[in-house]
């Protein structure tokens, strides 16, 4: 379908090329992109200039991961035949916005925002920030607007980005004088963020609690073993807390039988279940979920070539999507056009 007539709302969304896909996306964001792609026109963007922000030491692992996470989408059902998957560093347009963005958005500001504040935690940074990881929300601005996307489906860690791109674009047209950008708007699954096996902060790539879309039938036993419960819950008998347990947490969000979840939750409560038959119910699930996905990914694995085709055709398309809406951009801020 030509572009000009495809009347579909636009979804970017994408990752960091900082390690392969976890659960935490597949729940978080994977699992809408993938029922998303038949009703919108969906790009993915492969964010390896993002990944450099905090990996600037490391640029093979943010290269060698361009292939695992592209290896990720289409395991876990990704169509490029409805979905063009891209690659960030090759869309120098996004770059430019970037720049023009910057001037949009003021240091207090990006400092104040809780997902930067959280992951500076994280990362040990103390004031010694990259500069380019203290502003790569003016970045993700520019990925999103650059495809005028208006939907962006992630996980509830990205809220307070989307609110920053949003400002940025009320901000630029309000100086361009007319909407040029669309505003966009987060769709956060109910799950919101999923904790990491060990119950402290969401599971992440790069704090070493993940399970990985691509772990085998051992890891994932061993993962739901290692995984935090309730302290409290010594003896089967007694009654558990199943808030913040995780557990519990992994089930609400990977179990579909949602009245036996609640009648666990209720019999963990009273008393009389042990962390051994929960831990035993989520393996099961688990494994029945990722059996599939560990073997299309294990199969596209075997042919690299063709993966990476499809990044570099989907690139080449974005890159004319992106490139229109820099243009637009230059000349409603009246930049000279040589
Ligand atoms: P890194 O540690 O390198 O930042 P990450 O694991 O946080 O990696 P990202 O590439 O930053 O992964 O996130 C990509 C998308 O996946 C975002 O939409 C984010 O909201 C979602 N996501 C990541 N982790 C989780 C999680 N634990 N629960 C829900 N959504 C998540
Ligand atoms: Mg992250």
């Amino acid at each position: 379908m030509p572009l000009d007539t495809d009347q579909r709302p636009v979804i970017l969304t994408g990752d960091r090329t900082t390690g392969p896909l976890h659960l935490g996306h597949y729940a978080g964001s994977l699992r809408n992109r993938v029922a998303l792609q038949h009703s919108h026109r969906q790009y993915l963007l492969l964010a390896d200039t993002q990944a450099l922000t905090d990996n600037a030491a490391d640029p093979a692992k943010v290269r060698r991961n361009v292939l695992e996470v592209a290896l990720d989408y289409l395991a876990v059902g990704i169509d490029p035949a409805k979905t063009t998957i891209c690659l960030q560093s090759g869309l120098p347009a996004l770059a430019e916005l970037t720049l023009l963005y910057l001037n949009f958005v003021t240091v207090s500001r990006l400092e104040r925002n809780p997902t930067i504040k959280e992951e500076i935690q994280a990362r040990g940074f103390g004031r010694d920030i990259p500069a380019g990881f203290l502003c790569y929300p003016a970045a993700q601005a520019a990925d999103i607007t650059g495809f005028k996307a208006t939907v962006v489906p992630v996980g509830e860690d990205q809220a307070p980005l989307i609110e920053q791109t949003n400002e940025i674009v009320r901000r630029l047209n309000r100086q361009i004088g007319r909407a040029v950008l669309p505003e966009a708007r987060a769709l956060i699954p109910s799950v919101g963020r999923l904790p990491g096996v060990d119950g402290k902060g969401k599971m992440s790539k790069s704090q070493g609690n993940a399970i990985p879309l691509s772990a085998t039938p051992d890891d994932i036993r061993d993962a739901v073993r290692r995984m935090y419960t309730d302290p409290n819950h010594l003896r089967a008998g007694e009654p558990g807390t199943v808030e913040g347990n995780v557990v519990f947490t992994y089930l609400d969000a990977f179990d579909e039988d949602r009245a036996a979840v609640e009648a666990l939750k209720a019999h963990y409560r009273r008393g009389g279940l042990g962390d051994a038959a929960v831990k035993r119910r989520l393996e099961d699930i688990l494994q029945a979920l990722l059996a599939p996905i560990r073997e299309r990914r294990a199969a596209l694995a075997q042919d690299p070539g063709y993966v990476l085709d499809i990044v570099r055709s989907g690139t080449r398309a974005a890159r004319e999507r992106t490139q229109a809406t820099l243009d637009e951009v230059r000349s409603g801020l009246g930049l000279l056009a040589f």
